[in-house]
């Protein structure tokens, strides 16, 4: 395995995300591949770290002074062998190919993981949505969509939101694909729920993530009621964890951005939630102003000089992660322990660096990572997709029904395979090798493709 992860950082020079991302599924899956000749010969864990296909194009735009500005798009097609790709696109200045190949890698297995036909897939831009006007972001999906919607499809390649793209974008970019083919079809998931969309999606991977916490709860006979909780971020996924959170009687106290977090004692009720939503999805203004409106809150800014995040260092029983990759690190996590935590669910993809994880895992706390406690998003994006096939559209109650049993389905699969493979109750061994056994299996009924 040490050769397999030397062979990859010499094919993928600086890939810092990528090979972070293949190195923990590969230790993971270690015994899998020794109790299976037939996968080593088969070359299934060379194969599956290589990209089916990788785009990567000029999306050139106008912005509102009449300048011409020019930014790069991706889409990551990482694996097909159980469905279409499947995986949403992100617009953020950080966005390079070692963090989309990363986020593709990741999709292949949560997808699998979700029960529904999808394979993986991730795209985006270094296209920086914070500050731009609507019509500088309609120009900017218009010019990306011009060139991506030759290489996606409903049956090929089925894409959705991340950082950056929510409701606004995922309309500008179906607008545009409808225009160019001339169809209309469910091409794109997210869509407004008059044009083909799901409902539950908006709300679907931080209730999910909140899911997941209660199942590992369940495994220790407790329960997320009356529980203290720490959530970064405070866009789609953290806000609807908060909602859940709420909903389920816990108390979430922090809310962050890139700029700083705020600390909220007595907690992020409805009230203080509906401003969130409106400060952040209509306003598009900064956490900061949280703190100007509830004096009760403080804010705390972000200071680059600290080795951790001050976020994660109160006392609370509960972490969700919600914002972005390697959020915390191993003082962080050290930090989390200390300060009595015992549940960390992942909404954000793989915000935990290995340290960290090592440490979580140490502890023998329950630790839900990213590709099984976010993957509600995308299984509601698998049921939008259901919906627009046989054009129908489910209730409410419905899709949140499913949402449930297949969140309830993906934590007993990481529990069987956390057993089967005998380190019980840990759920980043149960994640990837339950996901990866299916896609393998795929793969290996498949050919040499
Ligand atoms: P949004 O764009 O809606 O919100 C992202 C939030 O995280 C914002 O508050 C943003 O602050 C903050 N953030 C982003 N980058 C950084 C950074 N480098 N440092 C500090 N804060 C940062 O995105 P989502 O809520 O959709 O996504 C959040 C995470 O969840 C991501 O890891 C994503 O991959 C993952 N995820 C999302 C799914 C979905 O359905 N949307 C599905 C599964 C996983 P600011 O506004 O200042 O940038």
């Amino acid at each position: 395995m040490i050769e397999f992860v030397k062979m990859c950082e010499e094919c993928n020079p600086g890939e810092i995300e990528f090979l972070q991302a293949v190195s923990e599924v590969a230790e993971s899956v270690k015994p899998v591949i020794e109790k299976h000749p037939e996968y080593r010969k088969a070359k299934i864990l060379e194969r599956i770290v290589e990209p089916e296909r990788l785009v990567i194009f000029r999306v050139p735009w106008v912005d509102d002074k009449g300048e011409v500005q020019v930014n790069r798009g991706y889409r990551i097609q990482m694996n097909s062998a159980i469905g279409p790709y499947k995986g949403g696109f992100r617009f953020h200045p950080s966005v390079n190919l070692s963090i989309l190949k990363f986020l593709a890698f990741e999709q292949v297995f949560k997808n699998s993981l979700t029960t529904l036909p999808m394979g993986g897939g991730k795209g985006g831009s270094n296209f920086d949505p914070k500050g731009k006007s609507d019509l500088e972001v309609m120009r900017f999906c218009q010019s990306f969509m011009s060139e991506i919607f030759r290489h996606i499809g409903p049956n090929t390649d089925v894409p959705a939101g991340d950082i950056g793209v929510g409701a606004r974008e995922i309309g500008y970019l179906f607008g545009t694909y409808k225009k160019l083919k001339n169809e209309f079809t469910g091409v794109l998931t997210g869509k407004g729920l008059d044009w083909g969309g799901s409902l539950i999606r908006p709300e679907a991977t931080g209730y999910g993530a909140v899911y997941f916490a209660s199942e590992m709860l369940a495994t220790r006979n407790d329960s997320l009621a009356g529980k203290s909780c720490l959530v970064s971020g405070s866009g789609n996924v953290a806000q609807y964890t908060v909602e859940k959170l709420i909903e389920l009687g816990a108390k979430a106290v922090t809310l962050s951005d890139s700029s700083g977090y705020i600390y909220d004692e007595s907690g992020i009720d409805r009230g203080k939630l509906d401003y969130v939503m409106q400060l952040k999805n209509i306003e598009r203004g900064r956490i900061k102003e949280y703190a100007d409106k509830y004096p009760e809150a403080v804010y705390t800014p972000v200071d680059s000089s600290l080795n951790y995040n001050p976020l994660w260092n109160h006392k609370a029983d509960c972490a969700f992660p919600s914002a972005t990759q390697n959020e915390i690190n191993a003082a962080d996590a050290q930090n989390l322990i200390n300060n009595g935590i015992y549940v960390v669910s992942e909404g954000a993809n793989m915000p935990t660096v290995p340290g960290g994880v090592d440490i979580f895992l140490e502890n023998g706390i329950l630790y839900g990572p990213g590709k099984a406690a976010n993957a509600g998003g995308v299984s509601v994006s698998g049921l939008e997709m259901s919906q627009n096939s046989i054009r129908l559209s489910w209730s409410r109650e419905e899709v949140d029904n499913y949402l449930k049993r297949i969140m309830s389905s993906i934590h007993k699969a990481c529990v069987a395979a956390a057993e089967e493979y005998s380190t019980p109750g840990n759920y980043v061994n149960g994640a990837n090798i339950a996901g990866f056994v299916k896609v393998a299996k795929a793969m290996l009924a498949q050919g040499i493709i």
